[in-house]
């Protein structure tokens, strides 16, 4: 079932999701709901703030571009982007590498917002499979940038407060915009 996405000054995009304790079918359903959702709104990120859920759930799916990324390890092993997205994941921790990047990202939550983001290129990412795996996944690129743009949201933190203090100021005016039609 396709849900809502909620937009920025929504509260719930502010808010820390509490971690998941225990996978159960409504999660396994807010899960599938989501995939479907981010895919119908052609996004490669959905955290579950973005639906409404405080709560640390979120998916990522960068498959459609193979040359993304320069390496994927999951426990260690290689893996190709194919075998890992969609990844669904909970509960993640994240250590990050490598020299700061800026690329462009955009957010469901932002309609017709994008902006330059400076974040570490690489990621190691300790996270859990809603099947009681955890996985520790090494990578760069697209799949490195997604996955901490979404782990941002889990903890109630959004794209706009990496952006450059210039960059800030030049959309002030859309983010008034934004929280007069949807505050
Ligand atoms: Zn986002």
């Amino acid at each position: 079932m396709i849900r809502k996405i909620v937009f920025y000054p929504e509260p719930v995009l502010r808010t820390v999701g509490k971690p998941v304790e225990e996978v159960t079918d409504e999660i396994r359903e807010l899960a599938a709901d989501m995939l479907e959702t981010m895919y119908e709104a052609s996004g490669v990120g959905l955290a579950a703030q973005q639906v409404g859920e405080a709560i640390q759930l979120a998916i990522v799916d960068v498959s459609h571009d193979p040359e993304c990324i320069s390496y994927l390890r999951v426990n260690g092993e290689e893996k190709e982007l194919s075998e890992v997205c969609p990844l669904t994941f909970i509960n993640p921790k994240l250590e990050l590498v490598g020299k700061k990047e800026a690329d462009v990202e955009g957010c469901l939550s932002f309609p017709d917002l994008r902006g330059d983001i400076l974040r570490p290129s690489e990621v190691k990412a300790t996270v859990e499979t809603l099947d009681g795996e955890t996985l520790v996944i090494e990578t760069d690129g697209l799949f490195s940038r997604a996955i901490q743009h979404e782990t941002d949201h889990l903890f109630g933190k959004l794209f706009i407060d990496r952006m450059s203090s210039a960059k800030k100021l030049a959309i002030r005016r859309q983010l008034k915009e934004m929280q007069e039609q949807y505050g």
